[in-house]
């Protein structure tokens, strides 16, 4: 039974994290001309209220977009995302969070495609209605995006973003990912993987990033953003990272340049900071 619903989180600060990179990397894939696949093994919604239904209840978005919109100091990578944001609430109101689907479908161009897996029933039919009008550029998936994705690699234009961003409220999603991540790359060696994460004080969690590290030992990118001390009952979200591999060469200078702004902006207390991590090829 799945019960996580990405609505209560939509906009947080680690919506903020994994959407500006994922942002990145696909304006990357858009800077050659031949056409490129978006895989989304855990897609949500697509599109998200924030004035009404359960992104109120929680408020999240407030310590994420909420705290970058109608900045004018943003650093590049974050103004890029923040457009994107707001080519959904055109009256200057910050209404309506795009999620990766909608990311993706606004940069993709006429030669590519996306691929999007929901598993929870009432996320796809949302999903579905999002997309009605997307024709086949577009496939849908109402299943699992772990084994779904297996099917599809490799991509036909051998160029690709995987985003894997399961909820992790269960624990084996760490496994999964870390054996999905395993399989994409025996059947696709070259495309680029980008895996988000929660900072939250399960032992799963905490070795996380040392298991991706052993997925491949050379051309990824790391990066963290904590925006508190862990809460002091042990539950709930402090931050969050995103493991990218086979990133452009160019990501880890644009993060490190970035990133000191988004501590600033989205810390919440002196534990406050990031981390860039890179390998090179
Ligand atoms: N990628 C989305 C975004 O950035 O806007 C958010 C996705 S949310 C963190 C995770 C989603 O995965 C939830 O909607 C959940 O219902 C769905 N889900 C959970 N297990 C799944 C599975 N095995 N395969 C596909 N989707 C799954």
């Amino acid at each position: 039974m799945l019960s996580y619903r990405h609505a209560f989180h939509a906009g947080n600060h680690a919506d903020v994290l994994k959407h500006a990179v994922v942002v990145q990397l696909l304006r990357y894939l858009a800077q050659k001309d031949k056409g490129y696949w978006y895989i989304d093994t855990h897609a949500g919604a697509g599109v998200y209220s924030l004035k009404e239904g359960y992104a109120t209840k929680t408020g999240e978005f407030e310590t994420g977009i909420g705290k970058l919109w109608g900045r004018t100091d943003l650093p590049p990578m974050l103004a890029d995302y923040v457009d994107e944001v707001a080519a959904l609430n055109a009256d200057g109101n910050l209404r309506f969070y795009p999620g990766s689907p909608y990311l993706a479908w606004r940069l993709m161009r006429e030669q590519d495609r996306m691929r999007l897996f929901e598993l929870h029933s009432t996320e796809i039919d949302v999903l579905q209605h999002n997309f009605r009008d997307a024709g086949r550029r577009a496939m849908l998936y109402a299943g699992d995006g772990f084994e779904g994705v297996n099917a599809l690699l490799p991509p036909p234009p051998r160029r690709a973003l995987m985003l894997v961003d399961p909820s992790f409220e269960d624990k084996r999603d760490y496994s999964r990912t870390l054996r999905c991540v395993e399989e994409s790359l025996k059947r696709f060696a070259t495309g680029t993987y980008a895996i988000w994460y929660p900072q939250v004080t399960r032992p799963e969690s905490q070795r996380f990033p040392d298991q991706l590290k052993k997925l491949q030992e050379r051309n990824w990118v790391h990066v963290t953003l904590t925006v508190s001390n862990p809460p002091s009952d042990g539950f709930g979200l402090f931050g969050s990272g995103m493991f990218i591999l086979n990133p452009p060469y160019t990501l880890a200078k644009t993060l490190k340049e970035t990133m000191p702004w988004l501590v600033q902006a989205l810390g919440q207390d002196k534990a406050a900071q990031f981390k860039v991590e890179h390998r090179g090829d």
